[in-house]
């Protein structure tokens, strides 16, 4: 190339372009480019370097180590270094040098690019970043950026404070790994699943479990930063910690629904339930019972000892009413002293009138409001669905009707809409007082029938079986009023006087000679889940000498249901005594056979239903062989009920049956009666 041209591509060249000596840096030429970028004329330059010109503005670099590299390496390229131009002007500039020969000595041939707007750029972009990240820090939002897997890619001070976790012990980790509750990843992990395929979820709500192990419920929005295909590439939650608004909801909500006195339903809800108990009686065809109570000279309280008082009696008497029913029942307060009550399912008049007798009873213990005991009753009108009405207003018009009619009456009381039902509940609660005087007065004598041993033939025992004598009825059966007397809890005491009167009974026919004679009473299935049954019988059998040996007590299949461990302890405890067990009317219920191994049983009356046809239906008499060849084989006697004919007592016989008490023999006899026929032994033709 020729001189000229090299001159001319030096001169004219529009970048900067300088030539330096290496040894003291000294300005050996500068094209115009560089003259006019740095402000100064090419015959300034020549002879002075640029740190004596102050061109080289706080650099890093030394010297040296320029000219140690270039002597290294021949050119350096892509450093950079700052350059003040006349007027002291700072341009950020990129750099190449050039090892050269200029006039037979080692200089520099230099060039470079100005830079300053680029690096301006980066930093303002730096610092908008960093601004960004501050100001994501002072927001209370919880913000963070996951990435299209669902990795942590940011999380703001807001998420660190919230969960008790860094970001930088979360960056990179699985959102669903760390922070969700995990009945709620899978959900999350699906719907990242899903991202690719567009479908993107903006609001939605889930749990973080904080590092404490808090549960915290987040309001979230979605964000998605796309790539520029249109993909996405990030996933920018933002959320509310809502843990406190929806337990700040869902107590307006209960004061929207609960009277804030009592704790009970308020009249919305109650009618709310009302509505949804009348839809799943229609649907289940069941009846509904609706009461209404107010509580008799409730004003009077209120008026004399004041508001407090008032407020005090009303609480305790929600108690009480919630005491009453069963826990899918619904108490309510309408307001002021009116309460009302929804029973579902109960069919009979007579429940219904348990639950109402039960409140009354409740109503009238003495209240103790501070300090003060006060005495007060309750008017209850009941209206039954369907028979009172059909749908929610007639039921509340009825049951508020019978309540004023109850109050008229005098309160203390409850009154049905229906007169029918009226009447029932009326005769119930006739009966009821009439049993009671009559268990106190005595009426309840007890009569008894033999039971004979199919193989000796002789006189085994007698089952004692009450009767009530009532003064005008005259001999009433025990179907008709032991139901009665389970119900209103009268059978314990009906059933411990049975148990004496049985007892001494028994043991004045053992004295004069009946030594073995085996006495059974039955017991209710309520009498044996009390606890203190086996006392009881210990007591009676201590107070009349009986020994336990000669004690059978009957029970039900029914007490074989339900808590075994209770019930095989009160067993063992009588067998322990010496006293005998036996299952009545055996095949009626729903005994199992394991029942018969776990409970420890002496003997089993197989019921009068399959007695009564063994002769003539083959299904029964199959039941019967059956049963006695199983009490065989568990070495359990069977005393075979309700005989009435010779021929049965044959066939029952022929089967295996141990003993056997019916008609066949004798019905049950009074006492006087009873012992002559006993004493007469009367013999069993055996076929
Ligand atoms: P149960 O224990 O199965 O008593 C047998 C019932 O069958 C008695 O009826 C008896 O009179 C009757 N019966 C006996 N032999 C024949 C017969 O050959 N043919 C027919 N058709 N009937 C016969 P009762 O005395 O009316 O007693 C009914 C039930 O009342 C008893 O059934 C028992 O479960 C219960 N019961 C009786 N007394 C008491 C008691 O003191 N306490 C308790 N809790 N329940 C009792
Ligand atoms: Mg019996
Ligand atoms: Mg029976």
């Amino acid at each position: 190339m020729s001189e000229e041209l090299l001159n001319r591509a030096f001169f004219s060249n529009p970048i900067p372009l300088f030539v330096t000596r290496l040894s003291d840096g000294c300005f050996l030429d500068a094209n115009p480019a560089f003259c006019r970028f740095t402000g100064y004329g090419r015959e300034e330059l020549i002879g002075r370097s640029s740190l004596e010109l102050g061109l080289w503005h706080e650099n890093t670099r030394s010297r040296q180590w320029l000219t140690d590299t270039l002597r290294d390496n021949g050119s350096l390229r892509g450093f950079d270094a700052r350059i003040a131009v006349r007027g002291g002007q700072v341009r950020e500039c990129l750099f190449s040098l050039e090892l050269i020969t200029y006039a037979g000595e080692a200089a520099v041939l230099g060039t470079f690019q100005d830079i300053t707007a680029r690096i301006r750029a980066q930093a303002e972009l730096r610092k908008e970043r960093d601004f960004i990240a501050a100001v994501l820090d002072t927001v209370d939002t919880l913000v963070l950026v996951l990435d299209a897997d669902g990795r942590i890619v940011r999380f703001n001070r807001a998420c660190e404070a919230l969960t008790g976790y860094s970001f930088e012990e979360l960056r990179g980790r699985y959102i669903w790994d760390v922070l969700l509750l995990p009945e709620e990843q899978a959900e999350v992990k699906a719907q990242f699943s899903r991202l690719t395929a567009g479908d993107f979820p903006r609001d939605f709500e889930n749990h973080w479990v904080t590092r404490d192990g808090d549960r915290r419920l987040i309001a979230w929005s979605n964000t998605a930063l796309l790539t520029d295909d249109g993909a996405i590439e990030y996933v920018v939650p933002t959320g509310v910690d809502i843990t406190e608004r929806k337990k700040t909801e869902a107590r307006l909500l209960s004061l929207a629904n609960y009277d804030p006195l009592t704790g009970l339903p308020n009249r919305n809800l109650f009618q709310e339930c009302l509505h949804h108990a009348l839809g799943q009686a229609r649907r289940g065809g069941q009846s509904l019972a609706l009461m209404f109570l107010d509580l008799d000279d409730f004003k009077v309280v209120n008026d004399t000892l004041g508001h407090a008082a008032g407020d005090a009696m009303l609480r305790e008497a929600a108690e009480r009413l919630k005491n009453c029913v069963r826990d899918t029942d619904t108490v309510a307060r309408l307001g002021g002293d009116e309460f009302t009550l929804i029973l579902e399912g109960l069919r009979r008049p007579e429940d219904i009138v348990g639950v109402a007798q039960q409140i009354l009873g409740q109503l009238s213990q003495p209240f103790d409001v501070r300090g003060h005991e006060i005495y007060s009753a309750g008017s209850i009108g009941i209206t039954v669905f369907p028979a009172d009405g059909n749908d929610m207003e007639t039921l509340l018009k009825n049951a508020d009707a019978a309540m004023y009619r109850a109050k008229s009456h005098g309160g203390g009381t409850y009154e049905f809409f229906t007169p029918d039902l009226n009447r029932r509940a009326a005769e119930r609660l006739m009966l009821e007082r009439a049993l009671r005087r009559g268990i106190a007065a005595g009426e309840l004598p007890v009569h008894y029938q033999p039971q004979m041993d199919l193989r000796g033939g002789r006189v085994v025992g007698v089952e004692a079986l009450v009767r009530w004598a009532h003064p005008e009825k005259g001999l009433v059966l025990p179907g008709e009023f032991i139901p009665h007397a389970e119900r209103t809890g009268l059978i314990f005491a009906l059933g411990e006087q049975v148990l004496r009167n049985a007892c001494s009974q028994c043991q004045r026919w053992r004295r004069q000679g009946l030594n073995e004679l085996q006495l059974a009473v039955n017991v209710s299935a309520r009498q044996f889940q009390r606890r203190d049954f086996a006392d009881l019988v210990r007591r009676v059998l201590t107070e009349t000498g009986l020994p336990a040996s000669n004690l059978v007590i009957e029970i039900t299949e029914s007490v074989l249901l339900g808590e075994i461990e209770t019930r095989v302890t009160l067993m063992q405890e009588l067998k322990d005594m010496g006293v005998h067990l036996s299952v009545d009317d055996f095949g009626t219920g729903y005994s199992s056979l394991v029942y018969l191994k776990r409970f420890p049983i002496d003997s089993i009356k197989l019921d009068r239903q399959f007695v009564q046809h063994v002769c003539v239906d083959v299904e029964d008499l199959a039941i019967c062989r059956a049963v006695a060849a199983m009490g065989r084989s568990l070495d359990i006697r069977v005393v075979a009920e309700g005989v009435e004919t010779w021929e049965q007592l044959a066939v029952l016989a022929e089967l295996g049956c141990d003993a056997a008490q019916g008609f066949v023999f004798s019905p049950p006899m009074a006492a006087d009666a009873a012992g002559p026929w006993l004493h007469s032994g009367q013999p069993v033709a055996r076929n």
